[in-house]
């Protein structure tokens, strides 16, 4: 009988670990901070993110623990209907961003610095204003609008825009002709809304134009209407994400 209640109550404290831990690795709006939405950090040993499985991966990528378990749930669901998703794509800090931005600011250093910049922006962020520091965001299959558009791409494409809203993950680069601003078409670039909508409640709240800096072109930030047309600049199905579902 001892044994039993011992074993009963050393349940019920594994299960209360179990809960604090977890609750412990979610976000919530109290557990965001300026230098975590700004890139600088180390993910590799926060307790917010996770390795993904290389399964599901092209390389090694780093998640948000909440956004790798809803992709793992779509993952199967594409799995079971024949399609593969693979992540190409995951967190970037501040540092790995700094280095792509200035890998192409160097590339057209033909250009004006402001037509520099937006040439850049196209389809890349400035430092401190990518959505993929996040950990929410994830590019899938291909950085190329044009594999999305035949065979087995198009398949993918496809059924991501039916699906992938379901498990939480939304095209936020959508076509501009509807008057979307900032970066152009991306069809492999998903954002799980759930959670970053709060991220950008957060930056919207808390980051100016003095928190984008340190790299080059940074002084070009406000002139270029960075915060509201680029950081902002996401589809309205994205944007409404948290209110319809
Ligand atoms: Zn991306």
């Amino acid at each position: 009988m001892g044994v039993k209640k011992n074993y009963i109550v050393f349940l019920i404290i594994i299960f209360g670990l179990q809960n604090k831990v977890i609750s412990q690795n979610m976000v919530n709006q109290d557990s965001i901070y300026k230098d975590l939405v700004l890139g600088k950090f180390n993910y590799k040993n926060n307790n917010l993110f996770v390795k993904a499985n290389p399964i599901h991966t092209s390389k090694t990528i780093y998640l948000n623990n909440e956004v790798y378990i809803a992709f793992v749930d779509m993952y199967k669901q594409a799995k079971a209907d024949g399609i593969d998703l693979k992540i190409i794509s995951g967190t970037r800090n501040f540092t790995e961003q700094k280095t792509i931005w200035e890998r192409k600011w160097n590339k057209y250093k033909n250009l004006q610095p402001f037509d520099r910049a937006k040439k850049i922006l196209e389809y890349s962020s400035m430092p401190t204003t990518s959505r993929h520091h996040w950990g929410t965001d994830i590019d899938l299959n291909s950085l190329s609008n044009t594999y999305f558009e035949h065979g087995k791409g198009k398949k993918e494409y496809e059924w991501l825009i039916k699906n992938a809203h379901a498990f939480g993950f939304y095209q936020v680069y959508t076509n501009k002709e509807t008057g979307r601003t900032g970066y152009n078409l991306e069809k492999w670039h998903w954002s799980y809304m759930p959670l970053a909508s709060k991220y950008l409640n957060y930056y919207n709240t808390n980051i100016n134009y003095i928190d984008i800096t340190n790299f080059e072109g940074s002084e070009l930030a406000e002139k270029l209407n960075i915060i509201p047309g680029y950081v902002n600049g996401i589809s309205e199905e994205a944007k409404n994400a948290i209110l319809t579902d």
